[in-house]
């Protein structure tokens, strides 16, 4: 029944027969869901979408509270053969007219708590269908599921077709949506389950959020094509994963986790039959992998990767984990360290900016061919930006953001964003936003401030002027006010020194 279509046919493959096995074990329900009943699910939403217009290559946007149904939604989109649209839940309604506007889904997917603010905005964006999904499970979507049946049979879809359609924040303050295929989903998340060894006895502790990429491709679809099971949290809350360890086998996590679990007692216990912590979307201190070995006997196992390209690199399975690095490429996936300038490969051991090539890479930015050409080469190799370094045992370290990127508690924020909204504010002159070392979100976002000529304004308005605008995770932690902004010979505002100066705010 999914045999035509890339992305459904594997995702399915480790669970036909096996109807009655467990898939997810929701918390804190403890309710189980089955194969069956997940993939019966998701045909029937699939179902839906087609009943109400959606076609081969249509967008499905939601902004929804973690839940199974969401999954099922993304399950039943890939075999509609449509393209799925996450968006993070802490966006307002004035950033969501931006992504709609711009990849014009026909349907979205909303908490019904949000219903009112987003339909004017769907509306305006000719969006045609509008359900809703509240964080119980309960709403429209579930309701147009109930009277469908199972039994879809996926729609063909081939590798090089669209599969998702996942934003990444802009330099510029707008968001680029990297198109991913049925090929880059499918094969990375294979390369994943072989390399970390999962299997039918895995039980992965699932709680990330499914609107980014580690969560929903990495440890869902991954669990899908090991046909394990998923113990399902709709948010990271400490205890609860402690209390899960002893019957789980694997966590995923960003650092934040790990500090998190770090302050707890019994850790050393609980970790005891686990067989693979791994971290990633942010960069793991080395201080967290020690002390994680120290508590538990685990090494955690840290990879890097991207919204564009899935996963790059990972440390090893077996063999030496080096706290501090990102591993090894994967298997199928070439990396280089480049020239910035000239794109030509580095000698080892020298520090440039990384260039991705393989199966994995993203097909382009969505309506945006001038950025896709400046970061995508003729020859395949995507410009990630980040700048690295291999050692001469071929571990990669990640070294530094060519892009000034701040990533809090595992979520990417632009600065440039985050200045442009405080600059507009009447009592502020110039702004420069940083993130700076934070003991439990690895970083925080920080905004130094300028006051207009004879305004002294406070960090409280400064916060609350911006806040309709801007999800809370990329609002400022702290505002402080300055004199004048430290620049450069060239005019350019020197950061780095920002981030010296206020780099034991937190500490
Ligand atoms: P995102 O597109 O949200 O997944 O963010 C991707 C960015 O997160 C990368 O370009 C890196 O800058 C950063 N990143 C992801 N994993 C790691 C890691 N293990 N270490 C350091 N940085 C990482």
């Amino acid at each position: 029944m999914y045999q035509e279509n890339h992305l459904a046919k594997r995702i399915r493959h480790a669970s036909i027969g096996r109807e009655d096995a467990p898939f997810l074990e929701v918390h804190p329900s403890g309710k189980i869901v089955s194969y069956g009943a997940f993939f019966a699910n998701a045909e029937k939403i699939a179902a839906a979408l087609v009943r109400v217009g959606v076609r081969p290559g249509d967008r499905v946007a939601v902004q929804a509270p973690k839940t199974v149904t969401m999954l099922e939604l993304y399950v039943g989109t890939i075999l509609a053969g449509a393209v799925f649209l996450p968006l993070n839940t802490g966006y307002t309604a004035s950033e969501i007219r931006y992504f709609l506007g711009d990849a014009t889904p026909k349907v979205l997917v909303c908490d019904p708590r949000n219903l009112a603010a987003l339909t004017p905005v769907a509306k305006d964006c000719n969006v045609t269908t509008i359900w809703t999904l509240a964080a119980d499970e309960t709403g429209t979507l579930a309701q147009a599921r109930g009277v469908e049946s199972a039994g879809f049979t996926a729609i063909a879809r081939a590798e090089s077709d669209l599969a998702a359609l996942l934003y990444t924040s802009g330099t510029t303050g707008r968001s680029k949506g990297a198109i991913l295929t049925h090929l880059a989903l499918a094969s990375n998340s294979e390369t994943l389950r072989e390399y970390w060894r999962f299997s039918q006895e895995d039980v992965l502790i699932h709680a990330l959020p499914i609107f980014h990429t580690h969560g929903l491709f990495v440890a869902t679809n991954i669990t899908l094509m090991a046909g394990g099971q998923a113990i399902f949290m709709a948010g990271f809350d400490a205890d609860a994963v402690l209390g899960y360890m002893p019957k789980a086998t694997a966590l995923m996590g960003v650092p934040t986790f790990y500090t998190r679990l770090l302050g707890l007692d019994g850790l050393g216990d609980a970790a005891k039959n686990m067989r693979l912590f791994v971290s990633g979307s942010a960069p793991l201190l080395a201080e967290t992998h020690d002390l994680w070995r120290a508590k538990t006997g685990h090494a955690i196992l840290e990879r890097y990767g991207m919204t564009e390209t899935n996963m790059n690199t990972s440390n090893p399975y077996k063999g030496a984990r080096r706290a501090g690095t990102v591993g090894f490429p994967l298997p199928g996936v070439e990396v280089i360290v480049a020239d910035p300038e000239t794109g030509s490969p580095l000698p080892q051991g020298e520090v440039g900016v990384l260039e991705i090539r393989g199966p994995n890479v993203f097909a382009g930015y969505w309506n945006m061919p001038e950025k896709t050409a400046e970061e995508l080469r003729e020859n395949g190799f995507f410009i990630t930006g980040d700048i690295a370094v291999i050692d001469d045992h071929g571990y990669v370290s990640i070294v530094g953001r060519a892009k000034d990127l701040i990533i809090t508690g595992g979520y990417n924020v632009y600065p440039k964003e985050v200045e442009l909204l405080i600059d507009a504010l009447d009592d502020v002159l110039e702004s420069a936003v940083i993130g700076v070392p934070h003991p439990d979100f690895g970083e925080a976002v920080v905004a130094v401030i300028v006051a207009a000529a004879g305004s002294a304004p406070k960090g409280d308005a400064i916060k609350s002027g911006i806040a309709p605008e801007l999800a809370k995770f990329k609002q400022p932690k702290r505002v402080i006010l300055v004199d004048e902004l430290p620049r450069n010979t060239m005019g350019k505002v020197q950061k780095n020194l920002l981030r010296q100066r206020f780099a034991g705010l937190f500490g």
